[in-house]
């Protein structure tokens, strides 16, 4: 169930602008807007690439750029400054480097905010290219879309209020209300393992914080990685508790016929790991909030279907 009214969202609103605000004051507070944009690295973009056999890459290639699906409100990985429009985060330097290696330049990139719950759909219908944004390969998925990657790998968590003292881990979520974003793994895992959690769900884990910050929710579960950068932008708030409960391989969501486009890009994943633009983007994004770079994850190219 979807409960997102205009007065809630109202109220999310502004207890976030206030909180924004408060956290911008504080000396040695962590950047709010993601990274300065001459500190990320720049994309070689490949030179007469051609993938006549992606009918996706084809379709880009006539319009002459590509129409990448993300995540508008999760800092470090995909952020929207709503002053210029501009997007950041370490997925929108995943789609930057991505479209660099199929040809495309990407500043010509046109990035379209997509909910967890609409990701296939848009696909589907050809709304977008392909999808960078927090989103888990499984097998469930695979059944209506592809995937590129893995590129990096999440598990998912537990964010609290800094003075809860009773939540520790899933395990301790029966009769609390619990807020994740609707269509999400998360959401799903708490649906099926903790069935005595009281779950609320909303489009957008921003607006399952807002409703933690205002004590309507208990807990907002969905990956480390995303809970990690709620909790560094108001650190004296929020708490990110217990260890990952589950395994989240980040994979770049293609259309489910197009594998063409998904080797491609498995390919190009590859290179910017191998050529250190992968680590740099890590580095000038998620790394912000802390955590120092993993090894990433093996890529996994399965058969064409
Ligand atoms: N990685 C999880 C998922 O794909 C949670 C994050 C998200 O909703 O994007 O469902």
């Amino acid at each position: 169930m979807i409960r997102t009214t205009p007065a809630r969202l109202a109220v999310a609103a502004l207890v976030c602008i206030a909180l924004l605000t408060a956290a911008c004051g504080k000396e040695g507070s962590p950047p709010t807007k993601g990274p300065a944009a001459g500190k990320l690295p720049h994309y070689q973009v490949a030179e007469g690439f051609e993938l006549p056999s992606s009918p996706t890459w084809e379709r880009a290639r006539k319009r002459g750029y590509l129409n990448i699906g993300v995540k508008e409100d999760q800092p470090y990985l995909g952020e929207k400054d709503p002053a210029s429009g501009t997007y950041s985060g370490f997925d929108i330097e995943i789609a930057r480097m991505m479209s660099a290696s199929l040809g495309f330049d990407p500043s010509t990139i046109r990035f379209k905010t997509i909910a967890s719950a609409n990701r296939e759909t848009a696909l589907q219908n050809g709304q977008i290219d392909f999808y960078v944004g927090t989103y888990t390969i499984n097998d469930n998925r695979k059944k209506l879309v592809g995937f590129a990657g893995p590129y990096y790998m999440a598990g998912q968590s537990l964010l609290v209020r800094k003075n809860e003292k009773d939540i520790h881990g899933p395990q301790d979520l029966a009769g609390k209300r619990v807020c994740s974003a609707a269509g999400s793994t998360p959401y799903q895992r708490i649906q099926t393992d903790y069935p005595r959690a009281t779950l609320v769900a909303y489009d957008t884990y921003s607006v399952c914080v807002d409703n933690l910050l205002t004590y309507q929710v208990d807990a907002v579960t969905t990956d480390d990685a995303i809970l990690i950068g709620y909790a560094a932008k108001v650190p004296d708030e929020l708490k990110v508790v217990g260890r990952p409960f589950s395994k989240e391989p980040y994979g770049i969501g293609v259309p489910r016929d197009d594998n063409a486009l998904r080797f491609a890009l498995d390919d190009a994943l590859e290179a910017r790991e191998k050529n250190g633009d992968w680590k740099r983007a890590y580095e000038a994004t998620l790394g912000l909030s802390g955590v120092p770079a993993p090894t990433p994850p093996a890529i996994d190219r399965y058969p064409a279907s």
